[in-house]
């Protein structure tokens, strides 16, 4: 059943991206994609679209002339010629621009070439992956195997960065659209560990892309500001089976070899594990409510994340934080990361000042979500899971209220309806009056051990269902 939807959501995530051509320019002011259209066998692109996040651009259509003013600077294009004029200057397109209604289209390998006439720097232009750069301000990374523990890699970015996470066995795969992450090194890293074989970087369709290949399941977290991603295998993995004959110790080994090794074929499926999920909500640039004239709604999602971590680890109940730091993290990556990784259970923690005690929430579905086209069922992926979503939210409630006000409701709570595996939102608020109750470590110890109380009895159901 959440097979099922796990497939219809990765499509639809996928498609939410995208799934067309499309070019990425990355520039001091902004990072952004276009779409790509296929013309007389070429590509091409918006020359508008192009200039409109770097500078004030406007234009207009003069029968078969576009007329073009970006900042101070004139240009003069015409319908089918592959000459036009900027700043009284002759520059040779690629081939024909098109004026498409209104809409004034050039062979995108002509950028190259025609921005640096607006802008007065030359571009950098990866031409078969679609990616331009302006200024030499990419994103560079390193990838190192952490010594002290094994089987961990640590990713570290010069920027903060946001790729979106998708995984399968044996595979984890991050996609950079906005991010002007260039190459660093060979394109194939190889380690010398089982848990972790290697780090592949490519580019194509305006993205750049991370592939980590282990033997078992790999989970990214993001730290130190969305500038590290270190993956590991998931909590509660099994280890990889020991080889027959253990090999001899090698330091790790660097190499340009085109392929990862093969995955291991007893690597165990994705949802073979019994973790809990808990999504620290709002992050990095998007801060959630103003709780205080100081106090962030993301800083109180993330310690209560990790305070209730913290206890379900104590509990020997394997955790893991989707927002361990200050990434700016979408709902849409969010829902594609858990809907990959499959834990028994999704908490999104979010954090309030008007109400007192603890909300727990769950979907609400629409009872008639008419024909059953493939983006109702993504806005019903949580449907198979609302009953045991409302058991635990109602086990959790139970528990709470042996100390503080707590109540269940259903509502409408992003992304709740859009997780496949049994899912609740958490709104935490003081328990009188007092916004300190927010940052106090009693508090949250009293929040994080009932939630933790009541998802251990919940235990054998929730793996039950696996
Ligand atoms: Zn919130």
């Amino acid at each position: 059943m959440s097979v099922i939807f796990f497939g219809v959501a990765l499509v639809l995530v996928e498609g939410m991206a995208g799934n067309e051509k499309r070019i990425s320019i990355y520039s001091p002011v902004a990072d952004y994609s276009l779409n790509v259209i296929d013309r007389d066998g070429r590509e091409y692109v918006g020359l508008l679209e192009v200039l409109e996040p770097i500078g004030s651009v406007s234009a207009k259509v003069d029968h078969e002339n576009w007329k073009l003013r970006f900042n101070s600077i004139e240009a003069q294009f015409t319908n089918g010629n592959a000459h036009a004029r900027v700043r009284s200057k002759d520059v040779d397109l690629t081939a024909r621009f098109i004026l498409d209604n209104g809409r004034g289209l050039v062979p995108i390998d002509s950028l190259v070439t025609l921005l640096p006439q607006f802008i007065g720097i030359p571009v950098v232009f990866h031409v078969n992956s679609r990616r331009l750069f302006i200024s030499e301000a990419g994103t560079t990374y390193t990838a190192e195997m952490n010594k002290s523990t094994p089987g961990k890699l640590v990713l570290n970015f010069s920027r903060p960065v946001n790729p979106s996470i998708s995984t399968e066995p044996g595979k984890l795969r991050m996609s950079f659209l906005r991010d002007p992450l260039l190459p660093s090194g060979p394109q194939t890293v190889t380690y010398n560990e089982k848990e972790i074989s290697s780090t592949t970087f490519q580019e194509s369709n305006g993205a750049a892309e991370l592939t980590i290949t282990g033997s078992l399941p790999l989970l990214a977290s993001f730290s130190n500001d969305g500038r590290t991603i270190t993956i590991a295998p998931a909590p509660g993995a099994a280890p990889a089976a020991a080889p027959v004959a253990q090999a001899p110790a090698l330091p790790s080994t660097i190499t340009t070899a085109p392929a990862a090794p093969p995955l291991t074929p007893s690597a165990p499926p994705a949802t073979s594990r019994f973790i809990v999920m808990i999504d620290a909500s709002h992050g990095g640039d998007e801060r959630g409510a103003a709780l205080s004239d100081t106090l962030a709604e993301k800083d109180v999602t993330l310690a209560f994340a990790r305070r209730i971590r913290q206890e379900l680890e104590t509990r020997g109940i394997p955790a893991l934080v989707l927002r361990d730091g200050n990434a700016t993290l979408s709902l849409d990556q969010r829902t594609a990361s858990v809907n990959a990784q499959h834990p028994v259970l999704y908490i999104a923690v979010h954090a309030a000042n008007n109400s007192s005690g603890v909300r727990v929430y769950t979907a609400m579905i629409p009872p008639d979500l008419g024909p059953r086209g493939p983006f109702l069922a993504w806005d019903a992926a949580q449907s198979s899971s609302l009953g045991i979503s409302q058991l635990s939210a109602a086990v959790i409630v139970t528990e709470l209220r042996k100390k503080i006000p707590a109540r269940t409701l259903a509502g409408p709570v992003p992304p709740l309806k859009n997780i496949t595996v049994p899912a609740i939102a958490i709104e935490v608020a003081p328990q009188g009056r007092d916004i300190a109750d927010l940052t106090s470590p009693d508090y949250q110890a009293v929040v994080a051990t009932a939630i933790a109380t009541g998802l251990e009895t919940m235990k054998p159901r929730l793996e039950g269902r696996r």
